[in-house]
């Protein structure tokens, strides 16, 4: 039997008043011990969740100082624990070990304008020495991009030889170069892994997504990388609304105590107008990976090749082809499917209805928007499916029209168009997103990995419930 030390934070910002009735009603912290001890139960599931990735720490904990701060024991079945090295309370950053008087190594710290030469030429270096290390390989060719404020480390011999130099292009690797026995250089690059400390970290959106990132601590880049993992299923230019949340567990990289970056997504909720959307991060053991709903379907959602069943290309996608009807050399953006009239005409993938009406030489025409990049554009229909309402929701496969010749038209056919970022595709050639689910043969593995940050998107999503309720 072991403790996790688990250090949560209420989301939102406490007043006094709002406290004194916590103290007196503690609703909240039966239900997250309730649901606590529920996690603990899952096979160490909590355990489990900070283990998952190599040299990682636990810590979980959100960092908004409006926060209150929540502090719960855990009593974990059948694990070994170290309590000391669980949870780490506080990264305190290592001080820079002061240069002592009997260090040989001299030290520079680079200013603007500085170059290796100007560098080694104050040091007493010769400028062959400077020669040899700027040209001795690609390595070494970094001490020709040096930025002001980095340090070069160089140790020399008695007679001002260099001996070796160390010098960081950034705070992952060390450049090291070495003078050999044979009095040649030799240089090597040290990479230095960054140690990976998954947060969890939520938000309610009142004005704009950006803001409650803002206000939950969440970077940018985090918030960029949540729009882009549900953009298949959310528009977050037009179905953001007040009340959305948000919980993400993602990586913050950290060197030597100092966060260095965020790190990827390792799961996610949003919740859109009451509808819930999850994913979660997995690498199979094959080691592909990608974002998946928690029954193990890819988060992009790929796109069927032809929309209609049963029909043959009657023109292909081509800068320029003679029009019959307007009787004059066009491009042909588009694919053409000759089927007879009444044809269902399939949506090529999950998204939402754009656009449907007359649209000129197209005919009645509906366009289907995928994700932020990508619409499809389906022309000539006789009619369309019912319900084609600006906004409405799209299954991949649906039916949403049927194959007609209006506008343009000489017969019967679908009038295929895919873009990309706005910018018109050929259909049948573009590399699609790889959308596969899953597979089948790994499905015990991806419940075993991903169960635990799905544990921790619930057990925090009930501990927001309990206080909006309070
Ligand atoms: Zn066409």
């Amino acid at each position: 039997m072991s403790y996790l030390e688990l250090d949560f934070k209420s989301r939102e910002a406490i007043t006094p008043r709002r406290r004194e009735r916590r103290a007196r009603t503690p609703l909240s912290f039966t239900r997250l011990l309730r649901g606590l001890t529920a996690l603990a139960t899952l096979v160490g599931g909590v355990y489990l969740s900070l283990s998952l990735l190599p040299d990682s720490e636990a810590k979980v904990e959100d960092s908004n100082l409006k926060q209150q701060r929540l502090h719960y024991s855990v009593l974990l079945p059948s694990r070994q624990i170290d309590p000391s090295t669980a949870v780490v309370e506080d990264l305190i950053p290592t001080e820079p070990s002061a240069p002592s008087s009997s260090n040989p190594w001299n030290t520079v710290q680079i200013k603007t304008g500085d170059t290796l030469a100007s560098i080694f030429s104050g040091l007493g270096l010769s400028a062959t020495t400077t020669y040899e290390v700027d040209n001795l390989n690609k390595q070494t060719k970094q001490l020709r991009k040096i930025r002001p404020g980095q340090n070069i480390s160089v140790l020399m011999d008695d007679d001002k030889q260099l001996v070796s130099l160390k010098y960081m292009p950034d705070i992952t690797q060390t450049l090291e170069v070495k003078r050999q026995e044979d009095g040649s250089l030799s240089s090597q690059l040290i990479h230095h892994p960054l140690e990976a400390i998954p947060v969890f970290r939520s938000g309610t959106i009142n004005s704009s997504l950006f803001e409650a990132a803002a206000d939950s601590g969440i970077s940018e880049n985090i918030i960029m990388e949540l729009a882009s993992i549900f953009g298949w299923d959310i528009d977050f230019a037009l179905d953001i609304r007040e009340g959305d949340q948000f919980s993400i567990v993602y990586n913050e990289l950290y060197k030597d105590g100092d966060k260095i970056r965020d790190g990827r997504i390792l799961a996610a909720e949003f919740i859109n107008q009451g509808d819930t959307y999850r994913a979660v991060y997995y690498t199979d053991p094959k080691g592909d990976s990608g974002y998946f709903s928690p029954d193990g379907k890819s988060m992009r959602k790929a796109f069927l090749r032809s929309p209609v069943k049963f029909s043959r290309i009657s023109s292909r996608f081509s800068n320029r082809r003679w029009h019959p009807i307007l009787s004059k050399w066009r491009s042909h953006k588009g694919v053409d499917y000759a089927a007879p009239t009444g044809t269902p005409i399939r949506a090529a993938g999950d998204g939402k209805v754009n656009f449907t009406g007359t649209k000129g030489g197209y005919g009645k025409t509906v366009i289907l928007q995928h994700g932020g990049k990508y619409t499809t554009l389906y022309a000539h229909m006789s009619r369309y499916a019912r319900g084609m309402k600006k906004g409405k929701k799209i299954k991949q496969g649906q039916v949403i029209g049927y194959v007609g010749k209006t506008g343009l038209a000489s017969g019967p056919h679908l009038h295929y168009e895919f873009r990309l970022n706005g910018v018109h595709r050929n259909p049948l050639t573009i590399k699609l997103p790889a959308a596969e689910p899953v597979n089948k043969a790994y499905k015990a593995h991806f419940e075993q990995e991903t169960k635990s940050y799905l544990s921790m998107l619930e057990l925090m999503q009930n501990q927001v419930v309990a206080q909006l309720n309070q």
